[in-house]
């Protein structure tokens, strides 16, 4: 398509005004304040702003800022807490063993990965795997809510603690709060043990597949 045409499709689709700003220069805009500066970027370009962020000490270890990965579209997102060594490598959420074990969640829900949209609180791997620090969720905090914002699912799945606590504000304690609806932003989330707790404590599954259950049914999916 030429520029000429490219414009025009752009007008019809009613741009009004080009936003020449780099992903840079807005990344640097998000480190002045807790929230991201424009309201009307798709799902890849907040991602493209992701790329960039320096705004925590995460950005000095990282190997690749893990965005999110799914369907722009999904009716359920899953949202973990950091990357760990493998997702650090690949850039892509939930693909070593706890992330395979998520897969086979999906996959019991009778749904597929593509379905889905999948991301955590964190973009970037916390050195050996430490648990994020209050600062760096706080920094991270407006890239998950711009994330939900712009896929606008009907279910949240939130995945241990720090994925509930960071994205609620709230200091919830997981054991008691896992299996309840709660409510973020008028969307129901459903907080869950994090599959990484379900490697070392296998017994806990039956829990989370009654949680899972209340999300089919909220979807409206048979089981
Ligand atoms: N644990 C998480 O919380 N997120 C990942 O992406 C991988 C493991």
């Amino acid at each position: 398509m030429d520029l000429h045409a490219e414009l025009a499709l752009l007008r019809d689709l009613g741009y009004t005004h080009l936003d020449l700003g780099s992903a840079r220069q807005q990344a640097a805009a998000i480190q002045g304040g807790s929230e991201l500066p424009h309201s009307e970027e798709t799902i890849d370009e907040l991602g493209r702003i992701a790329m960039a962020c320096t705004k925590c000490r995460l950005a000095g270890t990282r190997t690749q800022v893990v965005y999110g990965v799914g369907n722009p579209n999904a009716d359920l997102m899953f949202v973990g807490e950091a990357p760990g060594r493998d997702e650090d490598l690949q850039g892509e959420p939930f693909v070593g063993r706890a992330g395979q074990l998520l897969t086979d969640i999906i996959k019991a829900m009778k749904l597929t990965r593509d379905d889905v949209y999948i991301a955590n609180v964190i973009k970037c791997r916390p050195p050996e795997n430490r648990n994020p620090e209050p600062d760096e969720l706080e920094a991270c905090r407006p890239f998950i809510r711009r994330q939900i914002a712009l896929i606008k699912p009907r279910v949240i799945v939130t995945l241990g603690k720090f994925a509930l606590q960071s994205l609620l504000e709230k200091s919830y304690s997981i054991t008691a709060a896992r299996g309840n609806w709660l409510e973020y932003d008028g969307i129901k989330v459903m907080p869950t043990f994090h599959p990484a707790y379900l490697l070392r404590t296998p017994a806990a599954k039956k829990e989370v597949w009654q949680d899972m259950k209340k999300v089919m049914a909220e979807l409206g999916i048979q089981f």
